[in-house]
Protein backbone atom coordinates (compact mmCIF):
# COMPACT_ATOMS: atom_id res chain seq x y z
CA UNK A 1 0.00 0.00 0.00
CA UNK A 2 1.50 3.31 -1.00
CA UNK A 3 0.63 6.18 2.00
CA UNK A 4 1.43 9.63 -0.42
CA UNK A 5 2.42 12.59 1.54
CA UNK A 6 4.45 16.40 1.87
CA UNK A 7 4.72 19.31 3.26
CA UNK A 8 2.22 22.25 2.74
CA UNK A 9 3.65 24.50 -0.36
CA UNK A 10 3.58 21.00 -2.08
CA UNK A 11 7.14 21.83 -3.67
CA UNK A 12 8.16 18.35 -1.50
CA UNK A 13 6.23 14.95 -2.08
CA UNK A 14 7.45 11.96 -0.58
CA UNK A 15 5.86 8.47 -1.32
CA UNK A 16 5.60 5.78 2.02
CA UNK A 17 5.11 2.10 0.77
CA UNK A 18 3.99 -0.59 3.62
CA UNK A 19 2.63 -4.08 3.48
CA UNK A 20 -0.25 -2.69 5.51
CA UNK A 21 -1.41 -0.30 7.63
CA UNK A 22 -0.61 -1.72 10.17
CA UNK A 23 3.09 -1.72 9.84
CA UNK A 24 3.39 1.89 10.89
CA UNK A 25 2.86 3.14 14.40
CA UNK A 26 1.11 6.29 15.37
CA UNK A 27 1.63 7.96 18.09
CA UNK A 28 0.92 11.35 20.00
CA UNK A 29 4.15 12.78 21.89
CA UNK A 30 2.87 15.62 24.69
CA UNK A 31 6.82 16.22 25.37
CA UNK A 32 8.17 19.99 25.84
CA UNK A 33 10.09 19.23 22.74
CA UNK A 34 7.30 18.19 20.59
CA UNK A 35 5.49 21.12 21.41
CA UNK A 36 8.15 23.31 20.65
CA UNK A 37 9.17 21.75 17.46
CA UNK A 38 5.46 21.37 16.26
CA UNK A 39 4.00 24.70 18.15
CA UNK A 40 1.23 22.77 18.94
CA UNK A 41 -0.23 20.83 22.21
CA UNK A 42 1.24 17.75 21.49
CA UNK A 43 3.10 16.01 18.43
CA UNK A 44 2.14 13.45 15.98
CA UNK A 45 4.65 11.26 14.20
CA UNK A 46 4.12 7.69 12.24
CA UNK A 47 6.66 5.45 12.79
CA UNK A 48 7.88 3.49 10.17
CA UNK A 49 10.60 1.52 8.14
CA UNK A 50 13.66 4.43 7.00
CA UNK A 51 13.31 1.76 3.68
CA UNK A 52 9.89 2.39 2.97
CA UNK A 53 9.62 6.19 2.98
CA UNK A 54 11.16 8.10 -0.84
CA UNK A 55 11.59 11.59 -1.37
CA UNK A 56 8.82 11.97 -5.06
CA UNK A 57 10.05 15.57 -5.36
CA UNK A 58 11.86 18.80 -4.01
CA UNK A 59 14.64 16.95 -2.07
CA UNK A 60 16.32 20.52 -2.83
CA UNK A 61 13.91 21.84 -0.34
CA UNK A 62 14.80 19.80 2.71
CA UNK A 63 16.59 21.88 5.38
CA UNK A 64 18.14 19.12 7.94
CA UNK A 65 18.54 20.46 12.16
CA UNK A 66 19.63 18.16 14.67
CA UNK A 67 19.97 19.20 17.94
CA UNK A 68 20.44 16.93 21.23
CA UNK A 69 16.92 16.46 22.68
CA UNK A 70 18.06 17.48 26.39
CA UNK A 71 18.14 13.89 27.40
CA UNK A 72 21.37 13.47 25.07
CA UNK A 73 20.07 12.06 22.54
CA UNK A 74 20.84 13.61 19.02
CA UNK A 75 17.72 14.36 17.14
CA UNK A 76 17.78 14.71 13.28
CA UNK A 77 14.47 16.47 11.60
CA UNK A 78 13.48 17.36 8.12
CA UNK A 79 11.47 20.48 7.30
CA UNK A 80 10.54 22.68 4.19
CA UNK A 81 12.60 25.24 3.72
CA UNK A 82 9.98 27.07 1.65
CA UNK A 83 6.76 26.98 4.17
CA UNK A 84 8.33 25.49 7.35
CA UNK A 85 6.48 21.93 7.18
CA UNK A 86 7.92 19.33 9.10
CA UNK A 87 8.60 16.27 7.50
CA UNK A 88 10.10 13.79 9.64
CA UNK A 89 12.43 13.06 12.77
CA UNK A 90 14.39 10.67 14.45
CA UNK A 91 16.56 9.95 17.26
CA UNK A 92 20.19 8.48 17.32
CA UNK A 93 18.82 5.15 18.73
CA UNK A 94 15.85 4.88 16.22
CA UNK A 95 17.46 2.17 14.09
CA UNK A 96 16.05 1.80 11.11
CA UNK A 97 13.22 3.85 11.61
CA UNK A 98 11.75 7.21 11.08
CA UNK A 99 9.18 9.29 12.38
CA UNK A 100 6.80 10.89 9.94
CA UNK A 101 4.73 14.14 10.97
CA UNK A 102 1.00 12.63 10.75
CA UNK A 103 -0.51 15.62 9.43
CA UNK A 104 1.73 15.38 6.21
CA UNK A 105 0.34 12.77 4.83
CA UNK A 106 -2.20 13.21 2.20
CA UNK A 107 -5.14 10.75 4.59
CA UNK A 108 -3.50 11.39 7.88
CA UNK A 109 -6.32 8.75 8.91
CA UNK A 110 -5.29 5.50 7.08
CA UNK A 111 -2.68 5.52 9.91
CA UNK A 112 -4.68 6.04 13.17
CA UNK A 113 -2.19 6.56 16.12
CA UNK A 114 -2.01 3.53 18.38
CA UNK A 115 -1.15 5.40 22.01
CA UNK A 116 0.30 8.45 24.02
CA UNK A 117 3.53 9.19 25.39
CA UNK A 118 4.56 11.71 27.92
CA UNK A 119 1.14 11.56 29.00
CA UNK A 120 2.62 13.20 32.36
CA UNK A 121 3.30 16.24 29.97
CA UNK A 122 -0.40 16.50 28.97
CA UNK A 123 -1.68 19.84 28.74
CA UNK A 124 -4.66 19.93 31.53
CA UNK A 125 -7.29 20.69 28.66
CA UNK A 126 -6.87 18.01 27.07
CA UNK A 127 -8.45 14.31 27.86
CA UNK A 128 -6.82 11.19 27.28
CA UNK A 129 -7.64 9.19 24.02
CA UNK A 130 -9.31 5.91 24.51
CA UNK A 131 -8.83 2.57 23.57
CA UNK A 132 -5.30 3.36 22.64
CA UNK A 133 -2.06 2.64 25.01
CA UNK A 134 -0.62 5.28 27.04
CA UNK A 135 3.08 6.01 28.53
CA UNK A 136 3.85 8.52 31.04
CA UNK A 137 7.16 8.90 29.71
CA UNK A 138 9.09 7.38 26.38
CA UNK A 139 10.13 4.17 28.32
CA UNK A 140 8.26 2.45 31.20
ZN1 LIG B 1 6.93 23.34 1.56
ZN1 LIG C 1 7.87 14.30 22.20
Amino acid sequence: MKFPGGCYCKKIRYEIELEDADKARTSLCHCKNCKKFTGGPFGVTSKIPKSSYTVTQGKEKITEHEMDNGAGTLLHREFCNECGSPLLEYGANAGDFIYIFYGTLDKPTDLPPKGEFFCSKRDNWMPEIPNIFHKQKIQE
